[in-house]
Parts: structure tokens; sequence; C-alpha cells
């Protein structure tokens, strides 16, 4: 990552890790403090705080024997996830399961 130039001194910030919300996400830092997020990465960590502990309707559908689970658009985005991912599945209960990344 390239250096940005501050738009409080002027002066150019350097890439580093900054805190943005409780998260620390790459961006760059200036020598008069001035913290600047990655923008791409802020964005994910927004959208990540909107959908937490949220719940999401969705249909299980069918492909010959195999049972599938729709992934919302927004869910798959903050979870960086797209088809042919690898991920494992575990049985907590009659009715519960996880799928982990
Ligand atoms: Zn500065």
């Amino acid at each position: 990552m390239e250096g940005i130039r501050c738009h409080k001194c002027g002066e150019i910030a350097e890439p580093a890790r900054v805190k943005f919300n409780t998260y620390e996400i790459d961006g760059w830092r200036c020598k008069c403090g001035e913290e600047f997020c990655d923008p791409e990465q802020s964005q994910r960590i927004l959208l990540f705080n909107k959908l937490k502990n949220k719940s999401f309707s969705t249909e299980i559908g069918q492909i010959k024997d195999h049972l599938i689970v729709t992934i919302p658009k927004d869910a798959a985005e903050v979870l960086q996830i797209e088809a042919g991912k690898k991920v494992s599945l575990k049985i907590h209960d009659l009715h519960h399961m996880t799928v982990a990344l």
C-alpha cells in the first residue's frame, strides 16, 4: 500500500493498522496524528455492524440429491464468501446448525 497525502497537514500518511470502531483495519497514519481508514474495509465493518446478530429468513432448495441453503447477498458480501467456497457444517441439536468458514 502506498502513502496518501494527509488532507489536514499536507504530509504523506504512511500505511498502518488503524482503529475503526472496535476493529483494527488497514489504513494510513500521518505524523500529525490524523488517521485514514481503507474505505473498502471500513465499509465491510459498517455492513457487518448492520447485519450482526440479525436473523435471515432463507429457503432450502434442492439440486439433485443435495439440499442447498441460499445466503443473502449482503451476508455473503460481509463474510466474503462466494460459490465454490468450502465450509463446514456443525449440527448442535435438532433445530440448530452452524456454518463455519
Ligand atoms: Zn497530517
